[in-house]
């Protein structure tokens, strides 16, 4: 078993090129590192990626990285000290390093990716506004089509139907959805209605989600471009968890 520490060992920062663009779906890239696990299974480096690793809410992308002969099937993407390493399984010849690669995401999972993940964004909003105060957030899953996100504090009263009210009417209002960079001193002006501020690390540069005139989060997650790309989103169940609530979701097609 090969740890992901040596893998990414000497290797430098992987360019995240889903950070600057959500939608782009294919790229060009150069092989760092290859590493074969067993059999056809193994580990791949490249110098910059449009794959986002599992990384708090988010699941990981898939997706194939190509070259003549030669195919691997991304199942899962991880993040080691700023490196991202995509796993999966190799048909063909061997990867070289150094050799050039063309990748491609699997969009239609990333969409319903990005969807949820926005629809937790808009849920984080409908929530303080119906509620009337703000909850810490204590964990979320943005998944394909379906998501949770955890709140501590006292939930009461059946609130569902008007959260979800409010959340489809942000929905339906269309509203530009987009990402921005800020210093710590910016963070506390630019960020409103965030529910993760307590438990932020300590960083130099913040990226933040902004739902023009909704709410500010910082998040490094991938996002549609408006609210009604989203499409209709459906609240499951509000239950009690531990010191707070849990609220399950889907985002409906068409
Ligand atoms: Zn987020």
């Amino acid at each position: 078993m090969v740890s992901l520490a040596e893998v990414v060992n000497s290797l430098p920062e992987t360019k995240k090129l889903y950070l600057d663009d959500s939608y782009k779906r294919e790229a060009e890239s150069r092989v760092l590192r290859w590493i074969r696990e067993t059999g056809r299974k193994g580990y791949i480096v490249v110098s910059e990626t449009i794959m986002h690793p599992k990384s708090g809410a988010q699941p990981s992308d898939h997706g194939i990285l190509e070259t003549v002969g030669t195919t691997f099937m991304v199942s899962k993407v991880m993040e080691y000290g700023g490196v991202i390493v995509h796993y999966g399984e190799v048909c063909g010849s061997d990867f070289k390093e150094g050799m050039d690669v063309r990748m491609r995401l699997d969009w239609e999972r990333r969409y319903k990716i990005m969807r949820t993940h926005t629809a937790g964004h808009i849920l984080d909003y409908a929530i303080v506004a119906v509620c009337g105060r703000s909850f810490q957030s204590q964990s979320a899953m943005h998944d394909v089509g379906y998501g949770f996100q955890e709140y501590l504090g006292e939930y009461s009263g059946d609130l569902r139907e008007r959260i979800e009210e409010v959340a489809n009417v942000v929905v339906a209002s269309n509203k530009p959805v987009f990402a921005e960079y800020v210093n710590v001193y910016e963070l506390n002006k630019k960020v409103f209605g965030a529910p993760n501020l307590g438990r932020l690390p300590r960083l130099d540069v913040y990226r933040i989600v902004v739902i023009e005139g909704i709410n500010a989060i910082p998040c490094s997650g991938t996002h549609v471009k408006s609210t009604s790309e989203v499409g209709r989103i459906n609240i499951e169940l509000i239950e009690r968890v531990g010191n707070g609530f849990r609220i399950s979701y889907k985002v409906l097609e068409g």
